[in-house]
C-alpha cells in the first residue's frame, strides 16, 4: 500500500453518524450524572469508590475513541501531526500492516523518538519505556481535565475523585500493556485468557479497517457509535491474511493433534 492511499485510508472521514453520535454522548452523559448525583446523594465510602470505577471506565473509552479514532487516525490536530505519522505510517504501516501483525523482539513498544524513520521496534529499554509513558501521559494529559475534573468539580468528594484517579491510573496502563502483548506475543500470562483473545482478534480488524474498532480496550463507545465490526468483508478477507494466518502462534487457535504432538 502506498503512502497516498494510506493517508487517504486513514483520513477518510469517521463512519459515526450525528444520529449515533447524538445517542452515544447522551448515553455516556445520562450514566455519569447518574453516578455523580448518586455520590452526592448517598454519601458513603463504599459508593464513591464504586461509582469512582462505574464512572471513569466508560469516560477512558470515550476519550480512548477520541484519542485514537480522531487524535491518531484523524487528519491531525494543530501540533499533532507527528502523532498521526508515528500512528499510522509507523505502527499500522511499516511495523504493523496486516502481513506482519506480529514482532519477536525484546521490546513491546517501537521507537517513539527522534530519528523515527526508518520505522522500528524499540532496540533498548530507555526507548521501549519512552513509548509505553508517552502513551500513558497522554492518556492522563486528557484525562485528567476531562474525567477528573468534571469528577472534584460537581460532588467535592475526595474518595470518589481517587477512586476514579487509581481507575485511570491502571486503566492507562493496562491499555499500554496490552497492545504491546497483542503486538509481540511471548507466552505471557494474560495471552492465556478469552477476553485478551477476543481483543486480539477484534484489533486485528482494527489493523485492516482504520475506521472500526476504534476502541482497543474498552469497545463500549465502539458499540454506542456504532464502530464495532466483528469480521472482515468479503473483499477484505480476500485481499489480507486471516487472523490465524497473521498470528500462527495465538492460544485460540486449535491445531491438529499431530501438529502438537510434534
Ligand atoms: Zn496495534
Ligand atoms: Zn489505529
Amino acid at each position: 500500500m502506498d503512502a497516498q492511499v494510506l493517508s487517504q485510508k486513514a483520513h477518510k472521514a469517521s463512519r459515526v453518524t450525528p444520529g449515533r453520535a447524538l445517542f452515544g454522548a447522551s448515553a455516556l452523559l445520562a450514566w455519569t450524572g447518574a453516578l455523580m448525583a448518586a455520590v452526592m446523594l448517598v454519601p458513603h465510602p463504599a459508593v464513591a469508590v464504586l461509582a469512582g470505577v462505574l464512572y471513569t471506565v466508560p469516560l477512558i473509552s470515550f476519550w480512548e475513541f477520541m484519542v485514537h479514532g480522531v487524535m491518531y487516525h484523524g487528519k491531525g490536530l494543530p501540533g499533532m501531526k507527528g502523532v498521526v505519522r508515528i500512528h499510522v505510517a509507523g505502527h499500522h504501516h511499516h511495523i504493523f500492516p496486516p502481513s506482519r501483525y506480529v514482532q519477536d523482539g525484546p521490546y513491546a513498544f517501537m521507537r517513539f523518538r527522534a530519528p523515527r524513520e526508518p520505522w522500528r521496534m524499540s532496540d533498548n529499554a530507555l526507548d521501549n519505556a519512552l513509548t509505553q509513558w508517552a502513551q500513558i501521559g497522554l492518556h492522563f494529559i486528557v484525562g485528567v481535565p476531562a474525567i477528573l475534573g468534571p469528577a472534584w468539580l460537581i460532588t467535592h468528594d475526595v474518595t470518589f475523585l481517587l477512586s476514579a484517579l487509581v481507575t485511570l491510573a491502571f486503566v492507562s496502563w493496562l491499555l499500554a500493556y496490552v497492545h504491546g502483548v497483542i503486538h509481540t506475543p511471548r507466552d505471557r500470562w494474560i495471552e492465556g485468557h478469552r477476553w485478551f483473545q477476543w481483543l486480539d482478534r477484534h484489533h486485528y480488524i482494527h489493523h485492516i479497517d482504520y475506521q472500526a474498532n476504534v476502541n482497543f480496550l474498552l469497545p463500549l463507545c465502539d458499540v454506542l457509535f456504532g464502530t464495532l465490526k466483528m469480521k472482515l468483508t468479503e473483499e477484505e478477507a480476500a485481499r489480507h491474511p486471516t487472523f490465524e494466518q497473521a498470528k500462527p502462534m495465538a492460544k485460540d487457535i486449535v491445531r491438529p493433534a499431530v501438529e502438537q504432538a510434534s
